[in-house]
């Protein structure tokens, strides 16, 4: 079974409003095996709303609605969805009681326009609402379910869990979903994929998602099936040869970021580590000491800008920041074993390079990016040429610097 989230509101098609509503809907069905195949968001206009519910059962066993079922003109789910599958609006007078006396227990009297609220769709069962005002709707026709949710998240979650979930049970045939998520340092999209793309694009399921950042890719693969052994069967055919392809420069296989890698393999050597940064300001630190327990391995490091703090605090020579230049090969290794000498960690590793938009007075090119690492067996440095704005040059240089150090742990 495929399904379909329609989320109404014409805040929802302005900036300040997000639908996160279809966010948790999707997270809950894809648990049931149902997958999410299309997401709308329509505004409070009745016509076009009817004309998305009908595009939607068309073609999805499972349209669900969030939204649109308050008390006033512009909250037209109701009336959309009744055009929509030809059926008529009975009033209940025993909601409309409910409604009025959940605004008495407020110590308040209901509007009259609260009773549109008591109109629900010829043969709907009702979802009572423990939360809010508005009940949800339950219809299922031969060959599709369609359901009315209300768009207050906290009156969305708890009607789904207690609602929905026990009927659906009942209706989605029994699949599981699975998924596995490598992560790939190192490499750009299109090389990748290029690599990757002969194996994946044989099959229909699992389906590939690939996610692209700076420096760093996400191959996700979903597959669906009846059973989790088939499941898991079918991933392991598929991310089988997709591993071998991609070797070494797979740093993570279930998710995990590089900074959670690298700090797993430090904190399994018992080792430490210690960071000089000049064009990252302090970026590199910030990504290690986001993943919780770091202290264990991270000592701190120190944010170098100018030549003259990597003189003061590295240790970095006049000489050779005035011959090399401080972006430079030469640098980004004197940084590291500055680092390293004054921190006494097992490895410290540097990154100097121009983020730009300017090359503050240096004399290389913007992008132009020296990593270096240092421990007792020496240094190593890498260098790249970064295309983008400063930002994503930044995140490029941290995540080519915590790549070269897993590779030196790791030996490769
Ligand atoms: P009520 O009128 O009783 O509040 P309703 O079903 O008419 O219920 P809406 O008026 O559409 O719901 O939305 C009420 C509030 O719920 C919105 O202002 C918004 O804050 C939130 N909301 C609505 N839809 C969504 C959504 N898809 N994702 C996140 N929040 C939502």
């Amino acid at each position: 079974m495929v399904s379909e989230i329609i989320a109404i509101g014409s805040e929802l098609l302005t900036p300040q409003r997000v639908d996160t509503n279809s966010l948790y809907l999707t997270e809950q069905l894809n648990a049931l095996g149902v997958e999410v195949v299309t997401k709308s968001v329509i505004g409070d206009d009745r016509d076009r709303l009817a004309d998305a519910v009908r595009r939607a059962v068309s073609r999805s066993g499972l349209v669900i609605l969030t939204g649109g079922l308050g008390p006033t003109e512009d909250d037209v789910t109701r009336e959309a969805v009744a055009a929509a599958l030809d059926r008529g609006q009975k009033y209940h007078s025993e909601i409309a009681d409910q409604i009025e006396q959940r605004f008495r227990q407020m110590g308040r009297k209901m509007a009259e326009i609260n009773r549109r609220q008591a109109f629900i769709i010829e043969g709907a069962a009702i979802l009572p609402n423990d939360r809010g005002t508005a009940p949800g709707q339950w219809i299922e026709e031969s060959d599709h379910v369609v359901v009315l949710l209300p768009g207050p998240p906290n009156e969305l979650k708890a009607m789904f869990l207690r609602q929905c979930l026990p009927r659906l049970a009942r209706i989605v045939p029994k699949q599981v979903i699975q998924s596995i998520v490598m992560r790939v340092a190192g490499m750009p999209e299109s090389d990748l994929d290029q690599l990757i793309s002969p194996v994946y694009k044989k099959y229909e399921n699992p389906v590939t998602t690939i996610l692209a950042a700076a420096g760093d890719i996400q191959v996700h693969l979903r597959a669906q099936c009846a059973t989790e052994g088939d499941a898991q069967a079918l991933l392991a055919e598929v991310a089988g040869p997709i591993e071998l392809l991609l070797g070494d420069r797979i740093y993570s296989r279930n998710g995990d970021p590089l900074e959670a890698t690298v700090g797993e393999m430090l904190r399994k050597q018992a080792s430490t580590l210690a960071v000089a940064e000049s064009c990252t300001g302090g970026l590199l630190a910030e990504r290690i000491t986001s993943v919780p327990g770091s202290s264990d391995y991270f000592g701190g490091g120190f944010v170098t800008y100018t030549r003259r703090m990597k003189t003061e605090l590295l240790g970095v020579s006049e000489q050779l920041l005035e011959e090399r230049g401080a972006v430079s090969a030469e640098t980004a290794e004197a940084m590291a074993a500055g680092a390293r000498r004054r921190t006494s960690a097992t490895y410290a590793l540097a990154i100097t390079g121009i983020a730009g938009p300017g090359t503050g007075g240096e004399n290389a090119p913007v992008g132009l990016v020296y990593t270096a690492v240092a421990d007792a067996a020496g240094c190593r440095v890498a260098h790249r040429q970064f295309l983008g704005d400063r930002q994503r040059i930044r995140q490029f240089s941290v995540q080519m610097a915590m790549d070269l150090l897993r590779r030196r742990i790791a030996g490769l």
